[in-house]
């Protein structure tokens, strides 16, 4: 059956016309309310609204639709889970070496028997509960998660170095992390070195943002050396207090629902995914849907490499049993059969082409029609240019155009060519990139393309402003 808008606000009684208005500052255009909703957009929609759909059907022409049930929040049965945690920070800050030195401190507590393995995350044991980390480190793979859809992150550690300072890769992951609406704790690091700074630190982040809790501040500061061990104990403290304050629930009763962190082709074991469970628990022979593959689950592995039979909330576990290699980004449900599963998985390989729907596109002129829809839009830009200098001035004169119809917000603004990182957090953000003197890097034109990622390049400050003034009026020529 084909779930429309109207409905599905029917089922969280919601008025149809707020649904619609969430829907358009998404940046969904050419709806109403009796549109037909796909599933993916269902879900979205529904979650922006604090509800979650469940059992999603196949319809006859074998489109992925919106759920026959939707079911609220359900505060029973939920229980206080593990905090997810990313490392991120400049290169050579040290984030590799403060994850090896958790990762040894929580082995070195007595879990005798295995051997650390690596399956993407992993939990440690701490006076206040247990903490999940998440073994890639970086920004580039938070957003590039985000951009699928999937947030698998509650709490960043940034890790900045006491001996050198905010670099270029510091600002941004705090961009990527404010933008995914992810709190902070700084972890700086390198404290044993004579030249540490931890004063000039704390002052150059508060001048981005991020004021210490000993000024006055909001954000947590822990002095740490991941070549000593010194402050770990203190900054996994930092991170259980900041999870204490989002109480972080999870319902272990539930079917599992989570994310794939990575996944590879094994040549003897053949499909493994490493996902981490986020809501219910996986047991082995569960049928488990991850992206378009599917399967029943024939073994699941910790990431001390035992053998477990289930795996609850915030726990990283290796899956076996897959059809075929999911994406690192894929949503994974366990469902109730395996025609349910298969029929989904083959629907969603087939719509996998397109799964961004041509209306979703964020750009200047979706913004310029949105405008006779919706009283209130945000405009995302994320702006890259040749010098400092420039950049500087393009993000202050459009920060200035905000008026009470559209909402001017920079999400990223830096220095360089336009990379696959800036083009996935514009998909996560649902942002446009502006470049000023530069051009796309790499593979970042084509990944554009393919996600509907609009890019506008300039040569003249002037240019670019009068643009997006005209689109913000409502004004803007449709091009070409
Ligand atoms: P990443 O690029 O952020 O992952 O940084 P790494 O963890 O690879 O660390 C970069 C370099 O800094 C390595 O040579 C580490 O040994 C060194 N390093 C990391 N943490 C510390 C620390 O707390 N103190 C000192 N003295 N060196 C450190």
């Amino acid at each position: 059956e084909q779930v429309t808008l109207q409905q599905l606000a029917a089922k969280m009684s919601l008025k149809a016309t707020d649904v619609l208005m969430k829907l358009l500052s998404m940046g969904m255009t050419g709806v109403n309310i009796n549109s037909t909703l796909d599933a993916d957009t269902a879900k979205i929609l529904a979650s922006e609204f604090g509800w979650t759909v469940e059992d999603v059907a196949v319809s006859e022409e074998q489109s992925l639709t919106a759920a026959t049930e939707v079911s609220g929040e359900s505060e029973e049965g939920s229980e206080a889970r593990p905090a997810i945690v990313t490392v991120m920070g400049h290169v050579d800050h040290g984030k590799t070496s403060l994850l090896d030195r958790i990762r040894k401190a929580s082995v070195a507590d007595g879990e005798a028997g295995g051997i650390t393995q690596h399956i993407g995350a992993y939990r440690v044991e701490t006076p206040r509960g247990t903490v999940a980390f998440l073994d890639t480190p970086g920004h580039e793979a938070f957003t590039a998660m985000r951009a699928r859809g999937a947030s698998v992150t509650d709490i960043v550690i940034l890790v900045v170095a006491a001996d050198d300072g905010v670099m270029p890769q510091t600002r941004e992951a705090i961009s990527h992390a404010q933008a995914g609406k992810v709190p902070i704790v700084v972890a700086v690091n390198k404290i044993d070195k004579p030249a540490a700074d931890a004063e000039k630190i704390m002052r150059d982040l508060s001048s981005l943002g991020l004021q210490p809790e000993e000024w006055g501040g909001e954000t947590q500061f822990v002095h740490v050396s991941a070549k000593t061990g010194q402050g770990i104990d203190r900054l996994l403290e930092s991170v259980q207090l900041v999870a204490e304050i989002q109480e972080l629930k999870a319902n272990p009763k539930k079917r599992a629902s989570g994310t794939v962190i990575e996944a590879l082709l094994d040549r003897g074991r053949g499909p493994v995914a490493r996902i981490m469970v986020q809501d219910g628990t996986l047991r082995t022979g569960d049928v488990l849907l991850a992206g378009s593959a599917w399967g029943k689950v024939r073994a699941l592995t910790d990431e001390m490499g035992r053998s477990v039979a289930e795996a609850g909330p915030s726990t990283p576990v290796e899956v076996l049993g897959l059809n075929e290699v999911p994406s690192a980004g894929d949503p994974v449900h366990s469902v109730k059969d395996g025609k349910t599963a298969e029929e989904i998985a083959e629907t969603r390989r087939k719509k996998a082409k397109t799964l961004i729907p041509q209306d979703s596109r964020v750009s200047l002129e979706a913004l310029t029609r949105n405008l006779q829809e919706a009283d209130q839009l945000e405009l995302k830009l994320i702006i890259k240019g040749d010098v400092q200098g420039s950049v500087e001035a393009v993000t202050h004169a459009v920060s200035k155009l905000s008026n009470e119809k559209v909402k001017v917000t920079i999400v990223n603004a830096g220095v360089g060519g336009i990379t696959e990182g800036d083009v996935n957090l514009a998909v996560a953000s649902k942002a446009i990139i502006v470049g000023f003197n530069v051009r796309s890097a790499g593979k970042a034109g084509q990944l554009a393309e393919s996600e509907g990622i609009e890019i506008r390049l300039y040569n003249i400050i002037y240019n670019a402003v009068d643009d997006i003034k005209s689109a913000m009026e409502g004004l803007l020529p449709a091009t070409k």
